[in-house]
C-alpha cells in the first residue's frame, strides 16, 4: 500500500497544508487506485479530467493560504446526489442519460470546502436494498474477503444501498464518500466494510438535489475510514437550506471539539443504555459477544451502562416497510418518460408511461411501488399506512423516554457480517431483516453511527452502533472515538489498492 493511499483525510489535509504532497499527486493516486480496483464495480462513472482540474484549483488555493476544510481531498459521490453536468442515475435504467442542471446542496458544500470529485458511485437502484444487488449496473464486490469458513473464496456483498461508497472506501479508491441512509444504507455498508458511517439527525443535511426515495426518512451522511474523518466530513456536509422545507436551522455542535474531549477525558460521566429489545432470535453468538465487549469498553472509559427498554422496537421493521414504499411509490411517480431520462414509445400516452416504467425500473423498485400504492389505496390506507404512522410515533416516544435517562444507546449495527453475493436476493423478507437495528433511528429522525469494532470468526468486519437524541451528533462522535480507540480496528481490507 503506497503511503499516500494509507493517509486518512485528516492526515492528508495536514500533508497538503505542509506541502509534503500536492492535491494533484493525491488525486492522481486515487484515480489510479480506482483503475486498479475496477473489478469491484464500484464506480459507475469516473471524472478524471474534472478531478485533476479541481485538484489544480485546490493546489492554487493552498499556495495562497486559502484552503477549505476538505481542500484537495478526493471524494466518490453516491449516484443518488445530483451533480451538475455529470450524469446521475440512482443506478436505475430509467434515469440513463439524465444530466442534472443543478448540484445537490450536500455535494455543493463539499466542493465549496475544496473537495475533489473522482466520479459517481454504484448503489442499489433508488437506494432500495441491503446488498447493492438491485443496481442496474450490477452488484458491487466487497474488498474484504473471508479468511476462513464457508464464505472463503466467495465474492461478498459490501452491503447496501451505499455499497459502492463503502467499497471505494475499503478499497482505498476514494478518501471520503457521502452516502444516503433511509433505513440503514450508510451504517450497514459501513459495518460490512470496516468503516465509520454516520446517519445524522433528520434535517441536518439538505435533501435538495438528492434523488428522493422516502422523503420523511432520507438523510445524507459520511462514510469514512475513522471517526476523526467522520467529524470533519459531517461538518462540511451539514447546512441549513431554505430549499429543503425539512432542513433544520440549528448549529451543528463542534464535532472536532467533541473528538478532542473524547481523547482527553474518555466518556467519563456518560450514561449509555443497552436496549433489551435489540437481542433478537437467532442472533449469532459473535454479535452478542461483540456487543458485550462494546459495553465493557465504554465502562472502562468511564461510562455507566444501564439496561433500557424500547418496547415498540419489534414493530419498527414492519412499519418501515410500509412507510418507505408508500413514500417511494409517490416519489417515483415522476419518472414517466416525459420529464427525466429514458422513454419507450407507445401508441398512446398511457402505453408510453407503462412501457417506460416497465422497462426502466428493476424488480425491487417495482415491488416497492406495488406495496406502496397498495398501502396507500383507499381500502387499505387506514389498515396499513395510518397504522404504520401511529407505530412510528410510538417508536419516537420510546426513544424520547429513554433519552431522559441516558445520553446514548449501544447496539450492534447489523445482525450478521457481510454475506455472499446472490445469497439472499431470492428472498426479499430475509433481505429486509438486515435493517432490524438501523431502521428505528430513521423512523425517529435521530442520529446514529456505526463504528468498526472487531472481526467475525472468518475475518470479516463487524460494527457497533451508537444512537443519540436529535441534534446530538457530538455525543456520537465522543462515544464512537472511544469505541474506535478500544477496538484498535485494522482498516486495511484484503482487496485494497496498493
Ligand atoms: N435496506 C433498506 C431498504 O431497502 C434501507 C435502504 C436505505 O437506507 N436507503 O429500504
Amino acid at each position: 500500500m503506497s503511503d499516500i493511499l494509507a493517509m486518512t483525510a485528516v492526515a492528508a489535509r495536514q500533508a497538503l497544508d505542509n506541502k509534503s504532497i500536492s492535491a494533484v499527486e493525491l488525486t492522481e493516486a486515487y484515480i489510479k487506485a480506482g483503475q486498479d480496483t475496477a473489478e469491484n464495480n464500484a464506480y459507475v462513472l469516473t471524472t478524471p479530467d474534472k478531478a485533476i482540474d479541481m485538484a489544480k484549483a485546490s493546489d492554487a488555493r493552498i499556495a495562497k493560504g486559502d484552503a477549505g476544510l476538505l481542500e484537495g481531498i478526493p471524494i466518490g459521490v453516491k449516484d443518488m446526489f445530483c451533480t451538475k453536468g455529470v450524469e446521475t442515475t440512482a443506478s436505475s435504467r430509467i434515469l440513463k442519460g439524465f444530466v442534472p442542471t443543478y448540484e445537490s446542496t450536500v455535494t455543493q458544500n463539499l466542493w465549496q470546502d475544496g473537495a475533489v470529485m473522482l466520479g459517481k458511485i454504484n448503489c442499489d437502484e433508488f437506494a432500495m436494498g441491503s446488498a447493492n444487488e438491485t443496481s442496474a449496473f450490477g452488484a458491487v464486490i466487497n474488498p474484504w474477503t473471508a479468511s476462513d469458513g464457508p464464505l472463503k473464496g466467495k465474492a461478498l456483498t459490501p452491503g447496501g444501498s451505499s455499497g459502492g461508497s463503502a467499497a471505494v472506501m475499503a478499497a482505498r479508491s476514494a478518501l471520503l464518500a457521502p452516502g444516503t441512509d433511509t433505513g440503514g444504507s450508510i451504517r450497514q455498508p459501513a459495518a460490512f466494510c470496516g468503516l465509520v458511517g454516520l446517519k445524522p439527525t433528520y434535517g441536518r443535511c439538505s435533501r435538495l438535489g438528492i434523488v428522493a426515495f422516502a422523503s420523511s426518512l432520507d438523510q445524507a451522511g459520511p462514510i469514512t475510514r475513522d471517526v476523526a474523518d467522520c467529524a470533519l466530513m459531517m461538518t462540511s456536509m451539514a447546512s441549513y437550506d431554505k430549499g429543503d422545507s425539512t432542513s433544520i436551522d440549528a448549529p451543528m455542535p463542534d464535532l472536532m471539539a467533541a473528538l478532542t474531549k473524547a481523547k482527553n477525558e474518555g466518556v467519563k460521566g456518560m450514561r449509555i443504555g443497552i436496549p433489551d429489545e435489540y437481542t433478537i432470535d437467532g442472533m449469532p453468538e459473535q454479535i452478542v459477544t461483540l456487543w458485550e465487549q462494546g459495553r465493557q469498553w465504554l465502562e472502562d472509559a468511564g461510562a455507566t451502562c444501564v439496561p433500557v427498554s424500547l418496547p415498540h422496537t419489534k414493530y419498527a421493521l414492519p412499519a418501515y416497510y410500509i412507510i418507505a414504499p408508500a413514500e417511494a411509490s409517490s416519489n417515483l411517480a415522476r419518472y414517466d418518460g416525459v420529464r427525466y431520462g429514458q422513454r419507450v414509445d407507445g401508441a398512446t400516452l398511457d402505453e408510453m408511461y407503462a412501457k417506460t416504467r416497465g422497462a426502466g425500473f428493476g424488480d425491487e423498485v417495482k415491488r416497492r411501488i406495488l406495496i406502496g400504492t397498495y398501502v396507500l389505496s383507499a381500502g387499505y390506507y387506514d389498515a396499513y399506512y395510518i397504522k404504520a404512522q401511529k407505530i412510528r410515533r410510538l417508536i419516537q416516544n420510546d426513544f424520547h423516554q429513554v433519552f431522559s435517562g441516558v445520553d446514548a444507546l449501544l447496539t450492534p449495527s447489523t445482525p450478521s457480517a457481510a454475506f455472499a453475493l446472490g445469497e439472499e436476493d431470492k428472498d426479499p423478507v430475509s433481505m429486509f431483516l438486515n435493517d432490524v437495528f438501523t431502521v428505528p433511528a430513521n423512523l425517529a429522525g435521530i442520529p446514529a453511527i456505526s463504528v468498526p469494532a472487531g472481526l467475525s470468526s472468518d475475518g470479516l468486519p463487524l460494527g457497533l452502533q451508537l444512537i443519540a437524541p436529535a441534534l446530538r451528533e457530538d455525543t456520537l462522535i465522543e462515544g464512537a472515538a472511544m469505541l474506535e480507540k478500544a477496538a484498535g480496528f485494522n482498516h486495511v481490507a484484503s482487496g485494497a489498492a496498493s
